[in-house]
């Protein structure tokens, strides 16, 4: 893993520090069960800053479409993503613990070596749903079940005129 991947969350907060770039979904392994193709480039900006109460959070922003696969058809379905998330900056593993137990904050831990890439593809499968689906009709209804057992007919009929063959 590069270094250019990792960042030190206190420092970036300190510094008011921020990182933008490109990275390839491909590059995202976690995530490549839920695709149907690995093409595209995602965009985040990666920033330390304080949040109301003065506490350092690191905001995670991602955007770009990602290709799951319809769990219906099967066929390809775009999914565009625009995510932001805060991330309290917490020392230690207890108050991340704790912090598990309100769902609605997230926590990263204030070591040097966090690395951006986990913290941009947990915000990511965060956000996908459980089952994606195109919309009722946009579906691709290309396999009605006649269809099937023609091909199912032809092909034992190749089987049987290739036997005769031999
Ligand atoms: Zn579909």
């Amino acid at each position: 893993m590069s270094a250019h991947f990792a960042i030190d969350p206190l420092d970036f907060v300190r510094n008011t520090r921020a990182l933008y770039g490109k990275i390839a979904v491909a590059k995202l392994v976690r995530l490549q069960n839920s695709l149907f193709n690995n093409q595209n480039e995602l965009e985040y900006t990666i920033a330390g800053a304080l949040d109301r109460d003065d506490r350092p959070i690191i905001q995670v922003t991602v955007k770009g479409i990602i290709n799951l696969q319809c769990q219906r058809c099967l066929g390809e379905l775009e999914y565009a993503l625009n995510l932001l998330a805060c991330l309290l900056v917490v020392r230690n593993e207890d108050e991340l613990l704790h912090l598990d137990k309100d769902l609605s904050v997230e926590g990263v831990l204030a070591v040097p070596d966090v690395n951006i890439l986990t913290l941009i593809e947990d915000e990511i499968i965060l956000s996908l749903p459980i089952s994606p689906r195109h919309q009722e009709n946009e579906c691709s209804t290309n396999k009605p079940t006649d269809d099937n057992s023609t091909n199912t007919k032809n092909f034992f009929a190749k089987l049987t005129t290739l036997k005769k063959l031999h």
